[in-house]
């Protein structure tokens, strides 16, 4: 039985630690930190449990598939609610939009707002669920290695269909005028890490996951889905090693001899790095060994950092939904100062995560439990007194724009941002997913999952194919464990 040490304990690592296991392999998860999930680690503290980082469930199918190969269903180990109205986006005080759980409530709110557009949505979702049922159950499958993968899934007869090579603004624009559906339509793309003008239509697939398959949430939080890995995962046998930081990785010629945990060589068969890319190429790897320069990465576009405030309240907070967005401020300006001249925002949009709305057990009772997100530029300098600056103004902008008091009721209160980024999950430039899904770093031309000097080696995680965000990381590392076995075998 060969020995594999997965490196990280994240969707990815935990997700091809499982493939790999059913496969028989002995496998090892080897994590720096004291539990289990990476970005999706939870707290607790004063009563509330928070979610540190994803908190939107979307294509529960994605999930459905990957306990089935287990033989298992996510019911087996959690339960989901399908929120209704899935979100409400906040355009001013007085002034916002629920966003219904798809079907025809939905189109009667774009009719509402532009005469036709109902019809037209039926339009843009069916397209959009042609490019989920082709990105999703074939594309991202693929392991980026060769280009004759994309040919081989008629991937040119369909790449009009697909619409690769178009923007997702350009493409929303052809169906809908009114400002306001645009930036709904709009608004699934900042999952992927960069502007909807550079982001390929390919991705309004998103927009069929959004507003068809719906927005869903595991009672308990979004770290019960990593629980229910976890424990799959050493039903299958996997062993987790935690507070076991990878130090280095040894090397033969063309083979890695093992890792260094703690100081402590240990000797494995295979490697399956699932912590930040750049992390093991540029800081585990000899240079000898690495694939990509300093160069490289410096020229990639990743996805943005976040700063993050998660607050306990001692009270029930009007006027906020389990999600809801704040667009009182123009994005154009964000997202400028996201991507095209990263720096810290002037005037942000943000977005509240409030469970308390759904999940008793994540705040004592008649308290809430809140998530503020700002995205924003990573590579910045994360100084206290910049996170308190936001932290007062973004609070501020939600006590008029909700028309209550809440900066009295703060019981517990913990920023996040780039410093806890890099400081936890060694995240290049404290990005929060990853690696953005612009067209040049698409599918083949993402990261590889292998590489070419070390033939025992492996990638899997966000910063590879298929992309960032929970589903993805998933399928990522079904991706990486299939080619592992693939190559094992001959
Ligand atoms: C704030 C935030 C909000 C998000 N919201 C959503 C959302 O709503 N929906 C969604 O689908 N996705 C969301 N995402 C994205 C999603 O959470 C990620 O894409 C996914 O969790 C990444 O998983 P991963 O396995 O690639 O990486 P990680 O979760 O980062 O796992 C990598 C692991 O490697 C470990 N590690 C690093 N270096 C070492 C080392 N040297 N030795 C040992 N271990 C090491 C880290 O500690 C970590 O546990 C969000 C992400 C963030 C940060």
């Amino acid at each position: 039985m060969a020995s594999i040490a997965v490196i990280g304990s994240g969707f990815s690592g935990l997700s091809a630690a499982c493939f790999l296991a059913k496969e028989g392999f002995d496998v090892t998860v080897l994590e720096k930190n004291e539990s289990a999930g990476g970005r999706a680690r939870k707290f607790s503290s004063h009563g509330f449990t928070f979610d540190m980082g994803p908190s939107w469930y979307w294509m529960p199918e994605v999930f459905e598939k990957f306990f089935r190969h287990f033989g298992k269903s996510p019911s087996d180990y959690y339960s989901l609610t399908r929120l209704d109205p899935s979100y409400r986006i906040v355009y001013s005080k007085d002034d916002y939009l629920d966003i219904p759980a798809g079907g025809e409530n939905l189109c009667a709110v774009f009719d509402r707002l532009e005469p036709g557009s109902g019809t037209q949505l039926k339009r843009f979702l069916e397209e959009g669920k042609y490019k989920y049922d082709i990105g999703i159950n074939q594309l991202v499958h693929k392991p980026g290695l060769s280009l004759g993968e994309l040919l081989d899934f008629n991937l040119v007869k369909g790449a009009f269909q697909l619409h690769v090579f178009q923007s997702i603004s350009a493409y929303i624009r052809k169906f809908f005028t009114h400002p306001k559906l645009i930036q709904l339509l709009e608004f699934p793309v900042l999952f992927l890490g960069a502007t909807p003008e550079n982001t390929p239509a390919l991705y309004s697939l998103m927009n069929y996951a959004d507003m068809s398959l719906g927005t869903w949430y595991p009672m308990g939080g979004m770290h019960k889905v990593i629980e229910a890995m976890v424990q799959l995962a050493t039903e299958l046998g996997v062993k987790f090693e935690f507070n076991s930081l990878v130090n280095a990785l040894k090397m033969n010629s063309k083979n890695a001899k093992g890792v260094v945990v703690n100081g402590t060589f240990r000797s494995f068969d295979y490697i399956v790095a699932s912590a930040d890319y750049h992390h093991v190429e540029q800081h585990l790897l000899p240079a000898s060994h690495r694939q990509y320069s300093e160069k490289y990465w410096s020229n990639r576009v990743m996805a943005p950092s976040s700063l993050i405030f998660y607050l306990g309240i001692n009270k029930k907070i009007e006027g906020l939904l389990h999600h809801t967005l704040f667009f009182d401020q123009d994005f154009k300006q964000h997202a400028n100062e996201i991507y095209e001249n990263p720096q810290w925002p002037s005037a942000p949009q943000f977005y509240i995560s409030c469970t308390s709305k759904t999940d008793p057990t994540v705040a004592p009772e008649g308290c809430e439990n809140i998530f503020i997100l700002i995205p924003v530029a990573p590579g910045l300098d994360d100084r206290e007194e910049t996170r308190e600056k936001y932290f007062d103004s973004v609070l501020q902008r939600l006590e008029n724009l909700v028309g209550q008091s809440i900066r009295e009721h703060i019981i517990f209160k913990r920023s996040y941002a780039h410093r806890d980024f890099i400081h936890d999950y060694n995240a290049f430039k404290g990005n929060a997913y990853g690696l953005a899904n612009t067209l040049w770093q698409t599918a083949n031309l993402k990261p590889s999952i292998v590489n070419n000097k070390v033939q025992n080696l492996f990638y899997t995680g966000q910063l590879t194919v298929p992309g960032p965000g929970v589903p993805p990381s998933i399928i990522s590392g079904e991706v990486v464990a299939t080619e592992l076995i693939k190559r094992h075998h001959h």
